[in-house]
């Protein structure tokens, strides 16, 4: 029986193999961006190290019974947690489940821990968790996901196999979305655009309309933005930051969605139309790219990745927005 993840081919390869040939490492990194699948292969692993059949996950035994209810007893699961603006994976879950590891399992072979989007554990959770990847406990597994390497600490990705996942082209996200969540062709080929070969980004899209109608007004506020004065634009900068107060993803989100489209215009001056990202804003890409040449649309991305980076770091958002948006051209 064939894992139930869909692309990334190399890396079910080689856990497969690593099964096979019983020689699982004690600690693996999934990094890739956001709904490109690591907790999906992460947990199909999990349920593979955890199935006693010569063919694992068998999805018939017990052991494969429980993982899939979420309740085996030597899974365990980490993941952060939201308090107030951002979602934190904080040190005392990590002792404890450090602590769990420790124990010899109960039902299974070993004990494995999925670690979900470690990058949110705060500086004494990740130091909590370096020593337990120093001297993993012997019949444990551990499995790490992040956004990206850089964002631990070189000494956990040094102790980890690192599995690196790549968005999937958009065509197999179109196919997978059409064939195996029953989506519409059109709307399936739109979703498969906005999310850059991340499935698991596109399927949650398509069960959130809401997502989909903030994405158009926020597409909408670009041109808004684009023909407004110093004074609107600080205005919006300041009502964005406002927003990013309840939830701090959000603005990032809204950065992420403005790098596409400016990507997109910047493949619209040089004719690259076929890998946009927003293929039914099609009228306002090539507006622009009218009026702006590559460089200044460059320039424009660049700022907005600057921006992102300088939210991750505590700066003022506010302030960090209005220079984004300056840097913007007035049409
Ligand atoms: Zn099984």
């Amino acid at each position: 029986m064939s894992w139930d993840v869909i692309g990334h081919t190399w890396a079910v390869d080689m856990l497969q193999r690593d099964l096979a040939q019983d020689r699982a490492r004690h600690a693996y990194l999934f990094t890739g961006p956001a709904g490109v699948g690591k907790r999906t292969l992460a947990t199909q692993f999990a349920h593979a190290l955890l199935c006693p059949n010569a063919n694992p996950p068998c999805g018939q035994c017990r052991h494969c019974m429980l993982a899939a209810r979420g309740s085996h007893p030597d899974l365990l699961t980490l993941e952060p947690t939201r308090t107030g603006r951002n979602a934190q994976i904080k040190v005392d879950p990590v002792r404890e489940v450090i602590k769990a590891l420790q124990l010899k399992p109960i039902e299974a072979r070993r004990r494995v821990a999925r670690v979900l989007n470690f990058h949110a554990a705060n500086p004494q959770g990740m130091n909590a968790f370096l020593k337990t990847l120093e001297e993993p406990p012997g019949q444990a597994v551990i499995l790490l996901t992040a956004e990206r390497a850089d964002d631990l600490l070189p000494t956990i990705v040094s102790r980890c196999e690192v599995v690196a996942l790549r968005p999937l082209p958009w065509e197999q996200v179109r196919e997978a979305l059409i064939t195996r969540w029953l989506v519409p062709a059109e709307r399936a080929d739109l979703l498969a655009h906005l999310a850059q070969g991340r499935l698991g980004y596109a399927v949650r899209l398509h069960g959130d309309d809401e997502a989909l109608a903030a994405r158009t007004q926020r597409l909408d506020d670009v041109q808004s933005l684009l023909t407004g004065n110093h004074v609107a634009r600080f205005g919006y900068a300041e009502r964005l930051a406002k927003e990013g107060k309840e939830d701090g993803e959000r603005i990032q989100a809204v950065l992420d969605l403005w790098l596409g489209f400016w990507r997109d215009v910047l493949l619209a001056n040089t004719g690259a139309a076929g890998q946009w990202a927003n293929p039914d804003r099609a009228a306002d890409i090539q507006r622009v790219a009218q009026a702006v040449s590559p460089a200044l649309a460059r320039t424009v991305m660049v700022s907005l990745r600057r921006t992102g980076e300088l939210l991750g770091k505590n700066a003022n958002t506010r302030l960090a927005l209005e220079v984004a948006l300056l840097d913007w051209p007035r049409l």
